[in-house]
């Protein structure tokens, strides 16, 4: 049950915009036609003119209005692209990357791919051609590597730079450095409105370019009182709408791909029950995982007399605009990382979102006519539980990869890199010294020669697919709900002595043996997607021992050089078995065996564990039996023998959580 409240977004309405426009007219007409609809086409000269001036330049500008996909369009036909030049443009994810790419070849009527093109990790869909170029902050920020002016780009343009991402950030920083010697970069930061002063500001004061919104007013409803069950109240809101409200499509905001699952199975399941009783409802997912083909779906026009329900991670907030959204249904909570690094524990944890979130995804069923925003929450939670603005990426996660890059750019001093928000001083510490130790770094803070070590142990074979296994992120093992009991009996087989790495290697091993079959994955419980990603992580790795010139080399069968190298990469992840669980060695702090580990109910007195995460509990997820004097061996420097001294020479009682049986 709803109230409304006084509370209602103003509408601002341009006098030059076009009225907004049905799917149907705007089917018959021609992409041109549509193009010079948005609300970014009056202000072309404008925008023109002002970035022929500047050096620098904010763009500011309501979701949709036409930034991402006319702006590159519109310096190519102004001829920043002549002589060869590329207009580079990036995104913070990769869906978007590849969809408005797509959106952009179908304008310009040519082939994905040829003048128009993206970069994701381990997809490039570019070619010799290619001048208009999308692509993921993370994959910008890999061609500093190579090209370390970006010689080969005219025009720079960080998109959606109010999301923050941590590669976001750090792009901000290496871009203002060479476009002071580049004066012949043009550079782009477009963001929606939110936080452009700030971007203006660290930009050395660049003006900043307002593209008026067309934007309807949206009322805002909230709850009475807060919800118990969002997921349920989102499958029951979706269908009053459905039942009870004029034409137009319902946009949902969940946090990850299993919550949108669920609730399209929900509302198909309900929608089944009540049969020809309702009108068609077309429910369509759209999260990073799904395949291309699906996510292209929700841009199809609704046929008349149906409704769609797009249901959605917050890549609908900004970074993509679905048309004909009149409704939108925000239950209030997003995935969040966050990290401390005094423990070097991670989380990713649903979180209720911030106040400038909530009110971007209402703004999204204002843009074709004036809509509702229905609020799972209550009024009172919107002013006092929510934050004002999402906190940035860089302050909430480790930065040990980001400060390789760096350094790897010869960047050496960090603590004086130029960051639009540095991250906490113990992050950027913990990351240098665990670099350090592991020898990445010598005591002038500067990269070292590694790969010398990666042959001691002889079998990079095998640890090559383990880094690649453990890379695809806890996305390997398929448990469906109707068939939980099945899925937990085929993980059960992969089981193998030693921990979870060494089952990653066994799943890796017979999938290959399978010919890396699909059908395999289905009938083992195994995602093959991640299955897939896995082994293009290991072929990119391969290649890179190649360059390097390590040879692969097998341990044939012997798992014991496998742990050791485990150790020597991850030694400062040491767990010891103590009193109700585990204690990690550097910092004492109290840690649990996942209860998805191979090694839950063994419990082994010295663990390595390959991440630290807090959901209900500070789990080890992915660990693997060690013994202590290996330690002293892989990094006498790291450990003095007095820490890694056994207190009793028998095996502690178990006394923690639950039994697997228990637990089902
Ligand atoms: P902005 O970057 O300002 O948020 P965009 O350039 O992404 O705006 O979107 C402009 C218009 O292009 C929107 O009306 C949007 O619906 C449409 N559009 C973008 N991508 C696609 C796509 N893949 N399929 C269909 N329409 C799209
Ligand atoms: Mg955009």
């Amino acid at each position: 049950e709803f109230v409304s409240t006084a509370m209602t977004m103003k509408g601002t309405r341009a006098e030059k915009d076009a009225p907004a426009l049905s799917q149907a007219e705007l089917n018959k007409q021609s992409m041109q036609e549509v193009r010079r609809s948005l609300p970014i086409f009056p202000y072309r000269e404008d925008l023109l003119a002002a970035i022929n001036e500047h050096q620098i330049l904010v763009i500011e500008g309501e979701t949709g209005s036409g930034k991402t996909t006319q702006i590159p369009q519109y310096l190519l036909e102004d001829g920043y692209t002549n002589g060869g030049m590329k207009i580079g443009c990036t995104q913070p994810r990769r869906v978007a990357a590849m969809s408005v790419a797509a959106r952009v070849a179908q304008e310009m009527g040519v082939k994905l791919g040829n003048e128009v093109g993206y970069s994701i990790r381990f997809e490039d869909c570019t070619s010799e051609r290619t001048v208009l170029k999308y692509m993921t902050d993370g994959m910008l920020l890999r061609e500093f590597l190579t090209e370390p002016d970006l010689a080969s780009y005219s025009v720079i343009i960080i998109d959606e730079a109010h999301e923050r991402t941590l590669h976001t950030d750090i792009l901000f920083g290496l871009i203002k450095d060479i476009a002071r010697f580049r004066s012949d970069l043009k550079v782009l930061v477009a963001s929606a409105t939110l936080d452009t002063e700030r971007f203006s500001c660290f930009f050395d004061e660049a003006p900043v370019f307002r593209i008026p919104g067309r934007r309807f007013p949206v009322d805002i409803f909230y709850t009475k009182a807060p919800e118990a069950d969002y997921l349920e109240a989102c499958v029951v809101s979706v269908l009053q709408i459905h039942v009870t409200q004029a034409p137009g499509d319902v946009l949902v905001f969940l946090t990850g791909q299993e919550e949108i699952e669920a609730c399209c199975e929900m509302l198909q399941e309900r929608c089944r029950r009540l049969g020809s009783k309702i009108a068609e409802l077309l429910v369509l997912p759209i999260y990073a995982n799904l395949p291309s083909d699906m996510q292209a779906k929700i841009f199809n026009p609704t046929p008349p007399g149906a409704r769609k329900v797009v249901v959605a991670t917050n890549i609908a907030e900004t970074s993509l605009t679905i048309d004909g959204i009149i409704y939108v249904i925000d239950p209030g909570f997003c995935k969040q990382k966050s990290y401390n690094a005094r423990t070097g524990m991670e989380s990713l944890i649903v979180t209720p979102c911030s106040r400038a979130s909530a009110n971007q995804r209402a703004g999204r069923a204002g843009r074709v006519a004036a809509g509702k925003c229905f609020r799972l929450y209550t009024a009172w939670a919107f002013k006092h539980e929510m934050e004002e603005t999402t906190v940035p990426e860089i302050q909430r996660t480790n930065l040990g990869n980001v400060v390789l890059l760096l350094k790897s750019l010869g960047i050496n001093d960090l603590i004086h890199f130029d960051f639009m928000d540095p991250p906490p001083h113990e992050t950027l510490v913990l990351a240098l010294e665990q670099l350090y130790a592991l020898g990445a770094l010598n005591h002038m803070g500067e990269l070292t020669k590694v790969q010398t070590s990666l042959s001691w142990y002889k079998c990079s074979e095998e640890v090559l697919t383990i880094a690649a296994m453990l890379s695809v992120n806890n996305s390997i093992f398929y448990r469906p709900k109707d068939k939980v009991v099945h899925a937990d009996n085929a993980r059960m087989n992969f089981v193998v002595p030693g921990g979870d790495h060494l089952v990653l290697l066994n799943v890796y091993t017979q999938w290959l043996e399978s010919g890396y079959s699909t059908q395999w994955c289905y009938e083992n419980f195994i995602q093959f997607r991640s299955m897939r990603r896995a082994r293009d992580v290991r072929d990119q790795l391969e290649g890179l021992m190649d360059r390097i010139e390590v040879e692969v080399v097998s341990s044939q069968g012997d798992s014991l050089p496998i742990r050791k190298a485990v150790t020597a990469g991850y030694f400062y992840h040491t767990a010891r078995l103590s009193k109700g669980g585990y204690k990690t060695v550097k910092h004492q702090q109290t840690v649990y065996v996942h209860p998805n580990s191979s090694l839950f109910e063994e419990q082994p007195r010295w663990l390595i564990y390959h991440e630290l995460v807090f959901t209900t509990k500070e789990f080890m997820r992915q660990v693997i039996e060690i013994e202590s004097g290996w330690l002293l061996e892989v990094a006498p420097h790291y450990y003095k023998s007095k820490e890694l001294e056994d207190s009793s020479s028998k095996k502690m009682p178990r006394k923690q959580g639950k039994t697997k049986e228990e637990l089902g």
